[in-house]
């Protein structure tokens, strides 16, 4: 499961929960992007601040994992990279490739569709907020899986951390407190809102 993870929230935790349980995965591999292009014009918490977090919210699972794959490549991240290097890595097993209804809308854009398909089976998980449908997708490539929704978004949490409002809750204890140490989403000269 790709993804920015900036900061990784609950939503991606089902998602990935979920996939797991009913594909009877062995392991879901997050992979933290280095320099995602789709967000360039942005500001994007450091890559190893990313990749801690996820590797936080995601130790106590056994089935659960984290790749610095994309990370220690450097420069933009191409799903196709991370899906070549993910295959030299294993060999041997099945690729899954795990997107929300919103990232999968974009596939159909990016580079190399054809190529992306043949790496992986893509998985399209519900996303309150977006439709899933597979009219536009090559036939037998993506499965649509349906998991409980949750209306969380990184861009949601960083703004609540903005404001000063909690994201208890909606992010695994353990990024609330990482957040707070390491000051991320606060606004420039803003003191922590919220000390506990
Ligand atoms: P941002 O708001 O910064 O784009 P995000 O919440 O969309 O963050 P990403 O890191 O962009 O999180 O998403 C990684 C993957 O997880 C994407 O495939 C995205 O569609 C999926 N995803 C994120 N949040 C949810 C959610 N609440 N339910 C289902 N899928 C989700
Ligand atoms: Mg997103």
């Amino acid at each position: 499961m790709g993804g920015t993870f900036d900061p990784v929230h609950h939503g991606h935790l089902v998602a990935a929960s979920e996939v797991q349980a009913q594909f009877g995965m062995e392991q879901v591999l997050f992979v933290p992007t280095g320099q995602p292009w789709q967000k360039g014009h942005e500001d994007v918490s450091s890559a190893e601040d990313r990749y801690l977090m996820t590797v936080i919210a995601t130790a106590s699972n056994p089935r659960f994992s984290v790749s610095r794959v994309d990370i220690d490549r450097g420069g933009p991240t191409y799903t196709i990279d991370t899906l070549s290097d993910l295959r030299r890595q294993y060999p041997d097993v099945e690729l899954y490739f795990i997107t929300g209804a919103d990232a999968l809308e974009q596939i159909l854009s990016w580079h190399r569709v054809d190529d992306l398909f043949g790496l992986a089976h893509f998985i399209g998980v519900t996303r309150p907020g977006y439709s899933l449908d597979d009219e536009h997708l090559p036939r037998g490539s993506v499965s649509l899986v349906e998991i409980p929704a949750m209306a969380i978004s990184s861009t949601g949490c960083r703004q609540r951390v903005a404001s000063g409002l909690p994201v208890w809750y909606l992010v695994p204890d353990g990024i609330v407190q990482y957040i707070s140490k390491r000051g991320l989403y606060r606004r420039f000269g803003q003191s922590p809102a919220q000390e506990w």
